[in-house]
This record gives C-alpha cells, sequence and structure tokens, in this order.
C-alpha cells in the first residue's frame, strides 16, 4: 500500500474514532438529560395528583379514590392510572381509556407493600413509556401498606423522535466532516509526497541508464526531503566517481596488459612461423615471451590485490615481528643487487633496525616493503644507494624507511603517485613496472592501521616512511645476533 494511502487512512481511521466517540458520547449526555426531565415530570405529576384526587364511597360503603378531571399534564402523551392493591385499576385518565398501562408486577408490589417508587420502562402500542410506580396513601393502614398505586406514565414518542434527529445531524455532520478531513489529507499527503515521486522517477531513470551524472531534484520547503536529496545526490557523486573510476580501471588495466600480450603473441607466431629459424633468434623469442609472460603474471597479481582492496577484504592478524620482515626484503633485494654487481649495481644500506612486533599479515607486509625497496632501486641511477631502516620512534609506533639517490619526485607527484597506474612521465619511459606498486602499497599500510608518507626533496632522492602501529611485545633477542652480522658485513 502506498504511504500516501496509509496516512490517508490512518488520520481517516483516527478521526473517525475520535469522531465516533463523541458522538457517542453526546448521544449518551443528551439521553441522560432527557431521562432525568422525563422522572422529574413524572414525580411532578404524582405530587400533583395527590394534591387534587379526591374520595368517593362506592356503593358497598368503601372508599373509591378519583383523580381530578382536569389536570395540567392532560397532554396526549402523560397517563395517568390508580391500581387497586388486586392489580384492578381504580382510575384512569381518560387519554388512556379503553387501554390500560402493562404494569410491571414487581413495581406494584414495591409500591403496593413497601411504599417504594421505582421507575419502570414499558411498551404500550408502538410506543415507549416511561411509568412512576408510587404508593397512594389516604387512610391510616397497618403494616406500612398502601392503599393504592399511583401509576404515571409519559411516552419516549417525542424524546426519541428528538434523539434520532439529533443523532441523525449529529453524525451526519461528522460524517461530512470525515469526508473532508480524509480528502485534504489525501490531496496534502499527495503534495508533500511529490518531491519523493520526482526523486524516485529520477532515481529509476538514472539506474536504467547508468548516467550517474543525473542528480534528483532539491526541494527546499522541506527540511527533512531537502536532507533526503541531498544525500542521494551525494551518494550519487561518489557512485559516480567510483563508475568512472572503474571504468578507467578497467581501460588501464587492459590497456597494461595488451603491451606484454602483443609481445608474448608476436614471439609465439614467429616461434611457429619460423619452426627451423637460427636457434639464437629462436632463445631469444622464447625468453621475451617469458620475460612478458612474467610481467603480466605480476599484473595480473596486483590488479588481484587491488580487487581485494575494493572488495573492502579484511588482512590476517596475527602477531608479525616486523624487523624479520624487513630483513627478509632487504636480503632479496640485496642478493638480486649483488647478482649484477660490476653493471651499475645499486649500493645497500640496512640502517637501524629495532627489533618490532606489528600486528598484521606477514606475506603483504613483506610484499609493501619489497615494493618500496625495488622503487628505490628501480628509479636510483646507476651506483647510486639504497637505505633501509626499521625504527621504533614510540611505544606505539614503528617506521620503515626507504631512502635512496634517485631523482626525488617533484612536489605535484607526491600524492599522485599512489594513484592506481600512475606513472611519472620519466617512468613511463621504461617498460618495467605498472604503476600499482604504490597504490597496493598504500593499501597494505592503511589495511594495517598506518601509511605511507614521501618526504622526499626533489632533485635529493626520495624517502618513504611507512608507519605502522606496535604491538607491545618485544621481539626475541636471538635474531638480534644475525642482524648485527648482517648490517657490519
Ligand atoms: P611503477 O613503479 O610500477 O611505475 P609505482 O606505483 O610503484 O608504479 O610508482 C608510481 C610512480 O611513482 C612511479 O612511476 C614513479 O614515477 C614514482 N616513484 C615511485 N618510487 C619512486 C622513487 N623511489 N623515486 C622516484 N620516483 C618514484
Amino acid at each position: 500500500m502506498s504511504l500516501r494511502a496509509r496516512l490517508t487512512l490512518l488520520y481517516g481511521g483516527l478521526l473517525g474514532a475520535l469522531l465516533l466517540a463523541l458522538g457517542l458520547g453526546a448521544q449518551a449526555l443528551m439521553q441522560g438529560r432527557f431521562a432525568d426531565e422525563t422522572r422529574s415530570t413524572l414525580t411532578s405529576a404524582a405530587q400533583w395528583v395527590y394534591n387534587n384526587y379526591t374520595l368517593e364511597t362506592a356503593v358497598g360503603g368503601h372508599l373509591v379514590v378519583r383523580l381530578p378531571a382536569q389536570h395540567p399534564f392532560s397532554t396526549p402523551d402523560t397517563y395517568f392510572e390508580i391500581v387497586n392493591g388486586d392489580g384492578t385499576v381504580a382510575d384512569q385518565s381518560l387519554n388512556l381509556a379503553p387501554a390500560t398501562l402493562p404494569l410491571d408486577r414487581h413495581a406494584l408490589r414495591q409500591a403496593y407493600f413497601h411504599r417504594h417508587s421505582t421507575f419502570e420502562q414499558v411498551t404500550l402500542g408502538h410506543d415507549q413509556v416511561q411509568v412512576y410506580y408510587t404508593p397512594f396513601v389516604y387512610s391510616l393502614l397497618p403494616h406500612n401498606r398502601a392503599n393504592a398505586v399511583l401509576v404515571v406514565g409519559k411516552s419516549l414518542a417525542d424524546i426519541s423522535r428528538a434523539s434520532n434527529l439529533f443523532s441523525a445531524w449529529f453524525f451526519g455532520g461528522e460524517a461530512t466532516l470525515l469526508v473532508l478531513v480524509i480528502v485534504a489529507t489525501w490531496l496534502i499527503t499527495g503534495s508533500a509526497l511529490r518531491p519523493i515521486k520526482a526523486m524516485t522517477a529520477q532515481a529509476a531513470s538514472i539506474a536504467e541508464t547508468r548516467d550517474f551524472a543525473g542528480r534528483v531534484p532539491v526541494d527546499s520547503r522541506t527540511a527533512e526531503l531537502q536532507r533526503l536529496a541531498l544525500t542521494f545526490n551525494h551518494m550519487l557523486e561518489s557512485l559516480q566517481e567510483a563508475y568512472a573510476n572503474q571504468q578507467r580501471f578497467l581501460a588501464d588495466a587492459s590497456h597494461e596488459l595488451r603491451t606484454p600480450l602483443t609481445v608474448v603473441q608476436g614471439n609465439l607466431h614467429y616461434l611457429e612461423a619460423a619452426p627451423d629459424g637460427p636457434v639464437a633468434e629462436r632463445a631469444d623469442a622464447l625468453h621475451a615471451a617469458r620475460i612478458e609472460a612474467d610481467r603480466m603474471g605480476v599484473l595480473v597479481g596486483d590488479l588481484l590485490a587491488l580487487s581485494q582492496a575494493d572488495a573492502g577484504q579484511g588482512i590476517d592478524r596475527r602477531p608479525v615481528e616486523l624487523d624479520r620482515i624487513v630483513l627478509d626484503a632487504y636480503r632479496r633485494i640485496k642478493s638480486r643487487e649483488t647478482a649484477r654487481d660490476g653493471h651499475g649495481a645499486t649500493t645497500m644500506r640496512l640502517g637501524r633496525l629495532d627489533e618490532v612486533l606489528v600486528e598484521g599479515d606477514e606475506s603483504r607486509l613483506l610484499q609493501l616493503v619489497l615494493i618500496l625497496l625495488d622503487n628505490a632501486v628501480k628509479y636510483t641511477p646507476a651506483n647510486g644507494e639504497v637505505t633501509l631502516e626499521l625504527a621504533a620512534p614510540t611505544p606505539e609506533t614503528a617506521t620503515i624507511c626507504i631512502a635512496d639517490t634517485g631523482p626525488g619526485i617533484p612536489e605535484a607527484d607526491r600524492e599522485r603517485i599512489f594513484d592506481r597506474f600512475y606513472r611519472s612521465p620519466s617512468a613511463r619511459a621504461s617498460r618495467e613496472g605498472s604503476g600499482l606498486g604504490l597504490a597496493i602499497g598504500r593499501w597494505i599500510a592503511r589495511a594495517h592501521g598506518g601509511d605511507i608518507e614521501v618526504t622526499s626533496h626533489d632533485p635529493h632522492g626520495s624517502r618513504f616512511v611507512v608507519t605502522l602501529p606496535r604491538m607491545p611485545e618485544p621481539a626475541p633477542t636471538e635474531r638480534l645476533r644475525s642482524i648485527r652480522e648482517l648490517q657490519t658485513a
């Protein structure tokens, strides 16, 4: 059910219940008032008869009560009857004859034997009649008995007519009011919800066309709706950015994959087309294809890491001896550089290496240090120097610092180098690298609750500092010796 219909039903239902209660209350109040008035008329009429009756001596010598011939209550709907103890009628008003009031035996006995006055309601013909039974005493009698019972009745036809008329007008008025309120609520909620309808239509069209540049209309008349529209637009903005990023990422990824793939395909075609070609050429082609296939492998690995980052995939959280990781990365790069010794290899230095325990994913942390070390070596010109340090400046933080004597990073590039696929123009000239390393590195650092910063001073080399939160426990001292040995080597 629509919100508009629900609101209208709710308000209509509430108001209807309220009006019904009000109508029933008013009706009960009015009927109570009418009943009071009827009773007071009946008691006054009885009193008047008491003051004006006559006694006659009947044939047997006993006394017979006679109602006054004329009385001010002789309207057609007021009846009088004097009933003897045996239930026979001694006298009755003319407007009643030849009928008699249908009497209630219990009320009659109460009045006759115990002198108790009571009110009862009886049916006379089609009318309801309110009847008052009161003891009639004109001589002294034993046992508190009455001589007869005076019964005064008043037709309720007028009252019920008036009550019906009142109800018809009152409930009719209420029903009209209810209909008016329901129509007004329907119109008002329709107009209040119109901006939501417009927003829904616009959002549906955006979803259908995937045009995230579209925005929903902002209605500033209602604060809540304005906030909703602004939040929605903000969300669309983020969606637009994410969508554009995804498109760019896809385009960049396919572009990066295309080059090595072309090389692999070209070499494989050559090998296929020239099965009897020179052995050296065939070996070169195979080697080139393998190198590019390896590059593709690395790239696909990087893409996978980034897709995991995008999916918000958490990292392992185990105590990791960071000094061991830094040392491992250092050894790997150093042995690679040592193998190139004499061909412009970079000098690797291991500076301060504090024992630090962090909580995280060992392989990811190793990947992070390798990315930074590899970059430092890669961008440092022949015979340059790369220094690696791990320090624990405070009990809470650890810093890995990788400094090189390379070209440095211009101020304008300091943040952009962490973007996916971003490579500086000079770096683009070299085939090595895809521009994903630092993006992955920053994700790893942040996933561990830390970050990476570049404090490079162009052109005096770059200095990458990774900050990570520490675990309090100290690393075992046994490894210290092997580290010292390495430092002095
Ligand atoms: P890649 O090294 O594959 O190009 P990265 O994301 O690792 O991708 O680095 C992005 C860019 O940052 C590099 O292209 C390079 O321009 C710059 N950069 C990274 N490390 C250094 C460094 N140590 N010295 C100079 N420039 C660097």
